[in-house]
Order: C-alpha cells, then sequence, then structure tokens
C-alpha cells in the first residue's frame, strides 16, 4: 500500500464528517485543482509531461476549466504543440484516400477521447480508493470516521464497494458493506425525503408541510446520483 495517500484519505474522510460531502468528491476535487495548476505552471515546460499532453490533449470540461483560468499564454504553448500532433492525425488521401479516411477517424476519435488531467487523476483517485478500502480494513480510527460519514455519491459509492471487494476476503467484505449499506441508505433515504418535501411545496395542498431545509433538494439529488454538483 502507498503510505503516500493515507494522509490525504484521512483528512478528506475527516473533513466531510463537518463538511457532510461525499469525501471521495472532495479527493477528486483536491486532485483536479493540484493537476490544473501544474500543467498551466510547474510542469507545463516539462518535456515528459507535453509529451503526454501532445498526444492525448483534454476533455471538454477540463479544457473549460484552463480557459477560465486566465492563463492563456500556457495554455497556448501546450495547445500549439498539441494542435501540431492533431494535424498530424489527419494522413493527406494519397492513392488509398479511403484507407487515408479510416486511419484519420480512428485516430482523431481516439484523441477526441483521452485527457491527460483525467488520465492523471484516475492513476491517483484509484490509488486512494484503494488505500480507503485497505485503512477500513486494518485502522479501527478509519472506520470510525467512515461510520460519521453523511454519505458518498452513487458512483462513488460503487467504486468504494468494488476497491473493498476486490481487497477483502468473503467474511470481512460483508462487515464492510453492512456498515456501508447503513450509512448509504440513510443518506439516500434523506435525499429522497427532501426531494419529496421539495415537490410538495409546489402543491398548495400541502402548504402545511415544512420545506425550508428542501430548498437544495434538487441540487442535493443531482450531486448524490451524478457524483457532480450542478454549476
Ligand atoms: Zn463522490
Ligand atoms: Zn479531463
Amino acid at each position: 500500500m502507498e503510505q503516500i495517500y493515507t494522509i490525504p484519505v484521512n483528512e478528506a474522510f475527516e473533513k466531510c464528517i463537518e463538511t457532510k460531502e461525499c469525501p471521495f468528491c472532495q479527493l477528486e476535487d483536491e486532485l483536479e485543482s493540484n493537476e490544473i495548476d501544474l500543467i498551466l505552471g510547474a510542469s507545463m515546460m516539462e518535456p515528459d509531461v507535453r509529451k503526454k499532453t501532445n498526444k492525448m490533449g483534454f476533455c471538454r470540461s477540463h479544457y473549460k476549466i484552463m480557459f477560465t483560468a486566465a492563463k492563456k499564454l500556457p495554455l497556448a504553448l501546450i495547445l500549439e504543440s498539441h494542435l501540431s500532433e492533431v494535424c498530424d492525425m489527419m494522413p493527406a488521401p494519397g492513392i488509398l484516400p479511403a484507407v487515408s479516411g479510416k486511419s484519420a477517424a480512428k485516430k482523431l476519435s481516439e484523441v477526441s477521447s483521452t485527457c491527460y488531467v483525467c488520465s492523471r487523476m484516475e492513476y491517483n483517485f484509484s490509488r486512494m480508493l484503494d488505500t480507503a478500502a485497505y485503512l477500513w480494513e486494518t485502522d479501527e480510527d478509519f472506520r470510525r470516521k467512515c461510520k460519521k460519514q453523511q454519505g458518498y455519491c452513487v458512483p462513488h459509492t460503487a467504486r468504494f464497494i468494488s476497491a473493498a471487494k476486490d481487497r477483502m476476503k468473503s467474511k470481512r467484505f460483508g462487515e464492510f458493506y453492512t456498515a456501508l449499506y447503513s450509512v448509504e441508505k440513510k443518506h439516500i433515504e434523506g435525499i429522497s425525503d427532501k426531494l419529496s418535501r421539495f415537490v410538495k411545496s409546489f402543491d398548495y395542498r400541502y402548504a402545511n408541510v415544512p420545506v425550508d431545509d428542501a430548498k437544495d433538494a434538487v441540487e442535493k439529488t443531482v450531486a448524490l446520483i451524478s457524483g457532480k454538483k450542478p454549476k
């Protein structure tokens, strides 16, 4: 187990007891802003990094974040060399234009589906998930933190369960799932109740149902199901 991940994982789980957010979303947000800072800063001119960004490019959401980061020159330099590689991905028709066309479609489709930031985040995030499962198995204090969580978003619930399943023997995994279930089921039911009260607030027949704490029900539901707050 890589020790470097235990500190950020523990810190995120500690923090989310207070914030009541999904601790894995918290970790993902931290990874994302670190990667964006690096790519537009310290590692922008590193040849190894540039080689990868030239080949992979970025996804739509990370272009958007970088574009709004107000660092147009670093972004322009990254784009300049990436675009030159993209240009080479489209071969001249030559004597077999159908073959060239097929090759262009394949290469352009590949480059459109890869993102340097996403791939770096995923590399670190999957190790953080393993670390969380490892900590759950070995650290009483971490299990206590898990018990105190408000809950996890649906995509991260799935990944936490899978990470635990990959690592734990059947009996231990059963204990893990039982503990996670009691936290997560309550969380989903709580948001579901909030959402119903929000819907009822539009109906005069329920005029006396309290809705004050249900105002953010749609936002909370989207964050729960998709793992992302609507922006
Ligand atoms: Zn999450
Ligand atoms: Zn991305």
